[in-house]
């Protein structure tokens, strides 16, 4: 792909608009440094028009009638469409983000079709239920889109997150504003033309890159979105509630994450130590459910340590599209100065650093960083209750079953956790009791788009993926009562 087939404009209405400023923002490829696209920034104004757009398109009979089985054939399109660009996608994907290219293309792009097609699918099932009440009526409920949706969304899987938002909110019949992150908008402004492509009125999907504190607030603020879908760091999805309340949106949720991974001394070590690496390696450690907290059991823990290293030492640091590079760029040079700043407050604080914590790079290029596993991490340390979102694993030691779990427990998040035991009712108990929107037991790091993802406490609130999570979340219900006794 050449450069000028990157597409850098907004995707209002089904066209490429230059934003009403004129302004434009750089976009850097984070393995070189060097620049990919200038890409037109969206502000207020541009916000604004998106959302004309899209309330336009919310009350065209072109959508708002749309017969549901045709909605769905819509969203099979469009996946068949992601399927037949997957390589110029990928290719694109891991230039904006740095990933290697096998995790672009063999991980997230099959990930993304198969989403839209899991959506596809609920197309033609949003409905309601006829509901027995006393006295004469009959009564029944309808599920109505919630309208337009502002889907906002963060740099580290930018075309997975695009998709488990605007798949299931257009699945529901509503409009879409997205706005990408600043780092990472590629993918997001192909998306919104393929949509356009496979036949989606104009207006439905806009998409439109920007700043978080000017695009993305605006979108929050602005009185003609219905609610909004946001992935992103606590700290922000604070504002974003509290920005949301003044015009009462519908808000979701899915924010940071230290998830624990539990390894008792009972379990599959060897199994244990790969789903620990994967765990926290695997994405650079830029995943919010990232098991960046390795619990392991006191007896096996010396040898666990080793183990991990060793797995670390493989992690070979390369150019995102050759084959044998595992850890690809850091998504840019302010998120590798945050990383390193974390695994020197490790070293400062007296944690272990048994492999990697360097920074370095490839050609002489680019934001890379080697795998870092810190142990002898006490569980008040700053590497063991900040989120990172980089490839630093704090190993802590613990004692029982009682322990691991009130280690698990000990952080204000809540996304992800995982337990590696032999032993049926010790998983069972800790997945019980842990607080977590999900458990991997014996696994770590799967996904699906008909079970929900979401946090627990600070980690958000609401779901993504899920057929149950996707209604919740991009649908009102309406109660209608009828008198029957005439
Ligand atoms: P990260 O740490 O992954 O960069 P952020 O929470 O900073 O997470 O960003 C996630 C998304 O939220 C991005 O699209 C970003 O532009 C957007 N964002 C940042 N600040 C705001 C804000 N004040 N209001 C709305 N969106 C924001």
């Amino acid at each position: 792909m050449t450069e000028s087939e990157i597409r850098t404009k907004l995707w209002i209405a089904g066209e490429w608009v230059d934003s009403a400023s004129g302004s434009t923002f750089a976009v850097h490829n984070p393995a070189t440094n060097e620049l990919l696209a200038e890409v037109q920034e969206g502000r207020s104004e541009d916000i604004d028009r998106a959302v004309g757009a899209a309330r336009a398109a919310l009350a065209s009979a072109e959508w708002r009638d749309i017969n549901p089985h045709d909605r769905s054939r819509l969203l099979w399109k469009l996946a068949d469409l992601i399927e037949e660009n997957a390589d110029e996608l990928a290719t694109l994907e891991t230039r904006d983000n740095g990933k290697p290219y096998f995790e672009s293309r063999r991980v997230d792009l099959p990930s993304v079709v198969e989403n839209f097609r899991y959506f596809a699918g609920m197309a033609d099932k949003v409905h309601g239920s006829t509901i027995p009440v006393a006295g004469p009526f009959l009564n029944y409920t309808l599920r109505e889109p919630v309208g337009v949706v502002g889907c906002i969304i963060p740099w580290n899987f930018p075309l997975p997150q695009a998709a488990w938002k605007v798949a299931p909110a257009l699945a529901c019949g509503n409009t879409v504003v997205l706005k990408p992150a600043e780092q990472t908008p590629l993918t997001a402004l192909r998306l919104g033309e393929l949509a356009t492509e496979a036949g989606f009125p104009a207006g439905v999907l806009n998409v439109v890159p920007g700043f978080g504190e000017t695009a993305g607030a605006e979108l929050v603020r602005h009185p003609g979105v219905d609610a909004i879908a946001f992935t992103g760091s606590t700290p922000v999805g604070k504002i974003v509630m509290r920005e949301a309340a003044e015009t009462l949106k519908k808000v979701s949720l899915e924010l940071g994450g230290k998830s624990p991974n539990v390894v008792f001394a009972d379990a599959d070590l060897k199994a244990a130590v790969r789903g620990a690496s994967t765990g926290i390696f695997y994405g650079k450690g830029e995943v919010c459910a990232a098991g960046s907290r390795v619990l392991v059991e006191r007896s096996a823990y010396e040898g666990f340590v080793e183990a991990l290293a060793a797995r670390a030492e493989q992690m070979t640091v390369g150019d995102p599209m050759e084959k044998t590079t595992r850890l690809g760029a850091i998504v840019s040079e302010e998120q590798l100065d945050r990383v390193m700043s974390y695994v020197e407050a490790g070293k400062s604080e007296g944690a272990k650093l048994v492999k990697g914590g360097d920074r370095v790079t490839v050609d002489g290029k680019g934001n890379f960083m080697t795998a870092t596993v810190f142990a002898d991490v006490d569980a008040g340390m700053k590497i063991a209750q900040e989120e990172i979102f980089g490839p630093v694993a704090a190993v802590i030691p613990f004692e029982d079953v009682d322990d691991a779990i009130a280690k698990a427990n000990d952080t204000i998040y809540g996304l992800a956790a995982g337990v590696w035991t032999r032993d049926i009712g010790k998983a069972h108990r800790f997945a019980h009791e842990v607080q977590a929107g999900t458990v991997w037991v014996n696994t770590y790091n799967q996904y699906d788009s008909a079970s929900p993802f979401g946090g627990y406490k600070q980690s958000g609130f609401s779901r993504d993926l899920g057929y149950g999570a996707a209604l919740d979340k991009y649908t009102q219900t309406k109660s209608v009562w009828v008198a029957v006794d005439g």
